[in-house]
């Protein structure tokens, strides 16, 4: 008995070693992280007010002019540049002339004050990232739709994580990561493109897959397309206003 029992203890020794020399190989111990081979962050400018373009942003409306945007079919965007701001007027959605990938965006909206139309008929718009995949931009303050379909849903497929809405004709902030999708040679998506989303400053989308293409009928669904693709903003007949808008392409 007693000679069993000190075979154990022997066992277990052996054992402890053995876990012990098992954590230092496989590294479970914790190492100060060496960041020698770590690149210096590029120094940029950041905008001296929240919301303005940092120094390595490209400026995609300013206030000024459309001159970076086109109209539907290819020609200069004709929605009205007024005060600073430009308004969606029934000449159909505006196309970026750049393209992008991976992408953090900045925009600034407001929908109609006078408050006109229901649900989805009530200062819709929407930010389409590669022309595809949308932002819903919409008056959900006291306004009733479908959640994934309400302001700051990925439409049609995430509805937001709450509605930070603010009122019509009241200016709203949209901070957007966007990653792009990826597809093998055969067209497969390999990776889903993901979206990260501050409506007003609030979380409200926190790095959600997006299924496929914005579709509003039946299942959202991957086809492939080039990596880089401009953005779309969206005229759905409604005069909303933006102003300040921005990207930053992501590595
Ligand atoms: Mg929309």
């Amino acid at each position: 008995m007693l000679k069993s029992l000190s075979s154990l203890r022997v066992v277990a020794r052996i054992s402890v070693v053995f876990v012990m020399l098992a954590c230092v190989c496989s590294g479970s111990f914790a190492q100060e992280i060496d960041s020698s081979s770590m690149p210096e962050p590029e120094v940029i400018t950041s905008g001296a007010m929240p919301g303005a373009p940092p120094s390595d942003a490209i400026i995609l409306f300013d206030g000024k002019d459309m001159s970076q945007w086109l109209d539907k079919d290819g020609g200069p965007a004709k929605w009205e540049v007024k005060n600073g701001i430009v308004t969606v007027n029934k000449t159909g959605d505006i196309t970026s002339k750049q393209e992008f990938g991976d992408l953090q965006l900045h925009a600034e909206w407001a929908t109609p004050a006078e408050v006109k139309g229901e649900g989805q008929g009530r200062g819709n718009s929407g930010i389409y990232f590669q022309g595809r995949y949308e932002v819903q931009v919409l008056d959900s303050y006291n306004s009733k739709t479908y959640v994934h379909g309400q302001a700051a849903s990925i439409y049609k497929q995430h509805p937001p994580l709450v509605n930070a809405s603010r009122k019509p004709g009241e200016w709203q902030v949209y901070d957007i990561v966007f990653r792009a999708p990826e597809f093998d040679a055969s067209g497969n998506v390999t990776k889903r493109a993901t979206f990260t989303v501050f409506h007003n400053g609030v979380l409200v989308q926190d790095h959600v897959e997006v299924l496929g293409t914005t579709s509003h009928e039946g299942a959202p669904k991957y086809t492939k397309h080039p990596e880089k693709q401009p953005l779309k903003i969206q005229d759905h007949g409604n005069p909303t206003r933006f102003r300040n808008i921005w990207v930053r392409p992501l590595n």
